[in-house]
């Protein structure tokens, strides 16, 4: 099965930016790659969570490094069809809004 986790961060700053986490466990051998939009690979996060550690996510506008606590949406986005998402323009998930987030609590 095929999944896309978002994880909106924001910054102190005011920017903006998500994480995509993509992950296929059906798949033999099952693979898992991270990707980022509006933010830089520059951080310094060297805490226990494996999304973080292998992303490192910053910010472009002031170089904060961003860790699991400036997350403010975490979303799970449905994948079909049998194309595997690539850091394409034409495949990344749209900008999630946070009050479609707010109903999941
Ligand atoms: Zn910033």
């Amino acid at each position: 099965m095929k999944r896309l986790m978002v994880f909106n961060l924001l910054c102190p700053c005011g920017h903006r930016g998500c994480i995509v986490e993509s992950t296929d466990e059906s798949a033999v051998p099952a693979w898992h790659f991270n990707f980022v939009r509006r933010l830089s690979h520059t951080g310094d996060y060297e805490g226990l969570d494996p999304i973080f550690a292998d992303v490192k996510p910053a910010c472009p506008d002031c170089g904060t490094s961003l860790g699991p606590e400036h997350v403010v949406a975490r979303v799970e986005l449905p994948v079909t069809g049998g194309n595997m998402p690539r850091a394409t323009s034409g495949v990344m998930p749209p900008p999630i809004g946070l009050q479609n987030d707010r109903e999941r609590g």
